[in-house]
């Protein structure tokens, strides 16, 4: 059996479950002593598979020193993970990963250190999970009228407290027989282009960055990837973008040079993360081995609070 290679809507460079991640790409029990931080991760409370206390607890069993909980249009979990990465040693950094329009592209953007209490950034995030409904209800629709009889309570059903994305409907296709595997709900039907693939709703990134700066946070452009292009990247700068994530799983090595020359050259900030998810999409290698030194963490820190 060919062996499948992953990719996200990004399309960002693939690497297929289980070979060597890059050279760069340094384990968490490295032997620098001032520890790394995973800056990119999901949790039941969007497409993630593990609970808020599972995931610090992996976090600490892989040596991390800090973790960014960064679930999509999704605050939820920062409370329970604050509480559990107090309890044992590991450092919760509140985030959250959203969506913004950059032409017909959806590009997305990691916010970091905002006060995830902040009452406008509570509402934008409650109107995009109630989006991300209606947006999962036009796909079963498509899909019922492709002969596909998946139902909304399937969906729901998958995506519990979280907030709803396709990952919960590849899995409800996928639970009820309707697919064979996880990334063939993809590649036939919801992926971009697909004919059940339906937009998301979609804030303009000068709108993004204000609510973040509004709630005291920094905005970085998610694995931007080969298909950001350098004009597009520079339209996000422009608007207001800190930092770029220039390590991730779907980085080369080549790529995170790239981007580091970017992050310099503008005076920006640098992020990495694994962008864990766990579960079905099968992602466990990458966990621990994406990573940023803390003392890129504390960079973060002096330019919010200087
Ligand atoms: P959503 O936010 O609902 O658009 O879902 C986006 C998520 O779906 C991404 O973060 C990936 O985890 C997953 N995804 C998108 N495209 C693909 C693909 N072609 N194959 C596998 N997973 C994908
Ligand atoms: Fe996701
Ligand atoms: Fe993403
Ligand atoms: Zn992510």
């Amino acid at each position: 059996m060919v062996q499948r290679v992953e990719t996200d809507n990004q399309g960002g460079a693939a690497r297929a479950p289980g070979s060597d991640p890059p050279s760069s790409a340094r384990p968490a029990r490295s032997n620098d002593s001032e520890g790394r931080a995973d800056l990119h991760s999901h949790t039941t409370h969007s497409d993630g598979a593990l609970t808020p206390q599972e995931l610090v607890q992996k976090a600490r069993d892989a040596g991390l020193t800090a973790l960014a909980i960064t679930d999509h249009d999704n605050v939820g979990a920062l409370d329970e993970a604050m509480e559990w990465g107090k309890s044992l040693g590991v450092e919760v950094i509140p985030g959250v990963e959203l969506s913004v329009s950059l032409g017909e592209k959806d590009v997305h953007i990691l916010a970091y250190f905002f006060d995830h209490k902040n009452q406008t950034l509570l509402e934008y995030l409650t109107f995009f999970r109630q989006e991300r409904l209606k947006r999962a209800e036009r796909i079963v629709e498509k899909l019922n009228k492709m002969n596909i009889p998946l139902t909304m309570e399937a969906v729901r059903e998958q995506a519990g407290v979280g907030s709803v994305g396709r990952p919960h409907i590849a899995n409800a296709l996928l639970d009820e027989g309707l697919i064979e595997s996880y990334h063939e709900a993809f590649e036939r039907y919801i992926g971009m282009g697909g004919p059940a693939f339906e937009k998301k709703y979609q804030v303009n990134p000068i709108e993004a960055f204000r609510m973040i700066t509004g709630a005291g946070g920094l905005s970085f452009l998610a694995h931007p990837g080969k298909y950001t292009t350098d004009m597009e990247l520079s339209q996000l700068i422009k608007a207001g973008l800190d930092g770029i994530e220039v390590v991730h799983p779907s980085h080369d090595e080549k790529l995170q040079e790239h981007y580091r020359g970017v992050v310099n050259q503008y005076f920006l900030l640098e992020s990495g993360g694994s962008d864990f998810h766990g579960g079905k999409k099968n992602d466990d290698h990458v966990f621990g081995l994406y990573t940023v030194p803390m003392h890129a963490v504390e960079t973060m820190r002096s330019r919010l609070f200087s």
